[in-house]
């Protein structure tokens, strides 16, 4: 086997139809849980109750048959068996890395597929999860910028991604076993395919779900939405989900931005900034975090990284920068920063008081980063020229 060859790679091929005309609880709130409850009659005084106990089966324990709550009574388990299902998006393929990143393609509805991938740490794991498949956004160094969005996922899909990753890793407490604090997966990115802020009733359910406490149970402060800047949700963000916020900054001048994120063209980098600096929960123990993918010769040079540091002091921002390595794709219009540039960056933001840790290349056998999750079946559908063509940028 070659080094770079993945450990395991298997092909599970036998799609999971959602019978027809039942209701998948999975990604329900618990009000909509307990709404559909009542409606395939539960009597209403049961019903939160009834709601609670079926919450714990389903994001506690894990259990995806009805049969096996044995808290309720047999009659209510068929009755529920008749009208609901709880469906998670199906393995299609999974591969392992020799580092131990793990990368999942999902099928969902419609036979769209999206992947998840999971890197575990010395002490956390960290699952990346995607919000849409494809992205209606162009930033020209992300592989998924180059696909259609083709649909938001819903919120059984996104949690389903966590419910599937905690299948793999066999993570699912036993009733009644004693509660075991060390985690495999303890945080969430949602840096994967998609816009998160564009899809974001679906994302906020999804979170509430990962974060509720009698169920999967994630802080908030362990979650962390990564957006390219969609300004007039970033409030909402801290209202609504709570968690932690990164974005995709990658340039600091907006010429530059406009090219790599082009959404800068919508809301620049002041615009940007502003919002950021009035994001509700960021204090120096919640940071944002400023994403910046190092390419050589676009927006790696020692000017760059002042020119970063002094946005960030001109509002304030409590921040941190993760450097990351930009990880080539076939066809990518751009090439990854040397190792001493990067170094170079990062010393300079370092000296100027801020965190600047370099992203740990992972799974690059198994071509797995977060934030240009890349299909391997859809991949490079355009070629450097096209993208150069089109962005304007040639390099
Ligand atoms: S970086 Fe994110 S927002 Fe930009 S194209 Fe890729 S998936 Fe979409």
């Amino acid at each position: 086997m070659s080094p770079k060859a993945p450990i395991t790679q298997d092909v599970l091929t036998l799609p999971r139809k959602l019978p027809e005309g039942k209701i998948n609880l999975v990604g329900l709130t618990r009000d909509q849980l307990r709404a559909v409850l009542i409606e395939h009659g539960t009597p209403e005084k049961q019903a939160k109750m009834r709601t609670g106990q079926i919450w714990q089966w389903i994001y506690q324990w894990g259990v995806r048959d009805f049969a096996e709550m044995t808290n309720l009574a047999k009659a209510y388990r068929a009755q529920l068996a008749e009208n609901f299902v709880i469906e998670i998006p199906e393995v299609v393929t999974r591969q392992v890395s020799e580092d131990g990143t793990r990368k999942y393609l999902c099928r969902i509805a419609g036979g769209h597929e999206v992947e998840v991938v999971y890197i575990p740490e010395e002490d956390r794991g960290t699952l990346c999860i995607s919000s849409q498949v494809g992205c209606t956004l162009t930033c020209s160094f992300c592989h998924t910028g180059t696909q259609k969005l083709v649909r938001n996922l819903t919120a059984a899909e996104i949690v389903g991604q966590i419910m599937m990753a905690r299948d793999d890793l066999d993570e699912w407490p036993t009733p009644g076993a004693p509660k075991d604090e060390t985690r495999l997966l303890s945080n969430i990115v949602l840096m994967g395919m998609g816009e998160p802020l564009y899809n974001f009733e679906n994302v906020r359910d999804a979170m509430k779900i990962a974060m509720d406490p009698e169920g999967i149970s994630l802080s908030r402060r362990r979650i962390t939405l990564s957006t390219s800047g969609v300004v007039p949700e970033i409030a909402r963000t801290a209202e609504e989900i709570g968690c932690l916020l990164a974005i995709s900054f990658h340039a600091t001048t907006d010429e530059t931005r406009d090219v790599l994120v082009p959404i800068n063209k919508r809301w620049n980098i002041e615009e940007l900034l502003q919002a950021l600096a009035s994001y509700p929960n960021a204090s120096n123990s919640e940071r944002i975090t400023f994403e910046y993918v190092m390419l050589d010769g676009v927006n790696d040079s020692d000017e760059d990284a002042h020119r970063l540091i002094d946005h960030i002091k001109r509002y304030n921002i409590p921040a941190k920068i993760n450097l990351i390595p930009f990880n080539e794709w076939p066809g990518a219009p751009y090439k990854r920063s040397s190792n001493n540039r990067i170094r170079a960056f990062a010393n300079i933001i370092y000296h100027a008081g801020y965190a600047s840790p370099i992203r740990k290349t992972r799974g690059e056998d198994i071509m797995a980063a977060c934030g240009q999750l890349k299909s391997a079946t859809e991949r490079a559908r355009k070629s450097r020229k096209q993208i150069e063509a089109e962005t304007g940028l040639s390099r």
